[in-house]
């Protein structure tokens, strides 16, 4: 009897793999979030309305007035890599969508209980989908799994219900829902900062009152005063900034050397995506060491384009962390414009002082 024999090796179920996959990049209720948004702002729309159960691990729903999505399309739309938005890999290259693998509606619908209502503008009704694991699902055991048609608005909304309620492991492991929830707050107001003419907002399930709310037409320093109060939005400096040489173009607002708190904010959207980036946070405390106080910090949102043809948004399963060409060149410059706009401040108001 041969104890040292391999194992014998087997494909995983599908289904598995799929489930595995959700799991990397559906990590917290905010994370689906992020696609939902991303998904509803690519689709045009100029509302979302974001509601949250549980912090969002009961219920998260994300109502648009975008495309919506055609009748006829329903049946794939959870499949994994089905999407409007890519077709060859060189399509990558210029991408200037949000999604971009179709990827995001396939997880979830593996993770959770989803549900999509969706009005074209030329339909005459709106048409309600459930989906399980990537597939078409009845809303009830033994009826259809074909969408059926009911009223409702042009647009989409999608429901995601029960989060993880087949991962239970990643289930447990949330402790508070109220930390959930500031995390979907936190996300929500970052892209009502970075979308003008969207409105925004966000509520918690059965209250009344809203966390967020902003309206269409609200400027870019409104909509930071609404969502981070006047103590920033009084003390903005706004900067714009270009250069063909490393093919970038650098806009946003960014505090003066009157505020000064001790956590550094960056909101930072690269090609129009909330990503994180420890290079530029880092590079951006250290050019405003020299205005504020010891362990003060700065409130930054960096609205950062970059040749689509420079910029691999294809590292991260999460698409959290982008990578792009001659990354130090363009934050020295980026920080360095930044640093000449406060010094100039700076100088009017010692001057002003001095008189
Ligand atoms: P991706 O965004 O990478 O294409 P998703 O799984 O997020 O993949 O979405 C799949 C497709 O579903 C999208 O390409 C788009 O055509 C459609 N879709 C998803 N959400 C919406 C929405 N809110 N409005 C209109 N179409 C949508
Ligand atoms: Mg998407």
């Amino acid at each position: 009897d041969d104890t040292n024999a391999p194992r014998r090796i087997r494909a995983l179920d599908p289904d598995v793999v799929n489930k595995i996959a959700a799991g990397e990049i559906i990590v917290a209720p905010v994370h689906a979030l992020k696609e939902l948004i991303e998904n509803a702002v690519d689709a045009g729309s100029t509302s979302l309305e974001v509601l949250v159960k549980e912090g969002g691990l009961k219920l998260l729903q994300i109502t648009d007035n975008g495309c919506g999505i055609n009748k006829e399309d329903l049946a794939i739309l959870c499949e994994r890599f089905t999407t409007s938005k890519l077709q060859t890999f060189e399509d990558l290259q210029s991408i200037a969508t949000y999604g971009f693998r179709g990827e995001a509606l396939a997880s979830i619908s593996h993770i959770a209980h989803l549900t999509v209502t969706t009005k074209t503008q030329d339909s005459n009704c709106a048409w309600r989908a459930y989906y399980d694991s990537g597939r078409l699902a009845p809303a009830k055991p033994g009826q259809s799994p074909d969408p059926r048609p009911v009223a409702g608005r042009p647009g989409t909304q999608i429901t995601v219900e029960d989060l993880f309620y087949n991962v239970p492991n990643r289930r447990r492991a949330f402790r508070s829902a109220s930390d959930e929830y500031n995390k979907i707050i936190d996300m929500v107001g970052r892209y009502a900062i970075h979308c003008s003419h969207v409105a925004f907002s966000c509520k918690k399930h059965g209250e009344s009152s809203t966390s967020v709310a902003i309206q269409t037409n609200a400027s870019a320093v409104d909509r930071i005063r609404q969502i981070y109060g006047g103590s920033v939005a009084n003390e903005l400096i706004e900067f714009s900034t270009s250069d063909d040489r490393w093919g970038f173009k650098a806009k946003g607002l960014a505090t003066n050397a009157n505020y000064s708190i001790k956590k550094t904010t960056l909101l930072l959207f690269i090609n129009h995506r909330c990503v994180e980036s420890s290079n530029i946070r880092k590079a951006v405390e250290q050019m405003y060491a020299a205005f504020l106080p010891k362990n003060g910090h700065p409130f930054v949102y960096l609205n950062l384009e970059i040749d689509p043809q420079r910029v691999d948004v294809n590292v991260h399963p999460t698409k959290r962390e982008v990578n792009f060409l001659n990354e130090d060149e363009i934050i020295q410059a980026v920080c360095e414009y930044i640093r000449s706009k406060l010094a100039a401040v700076d100088t009017s108001r010692t001057f002003l002082t001095q008189t």
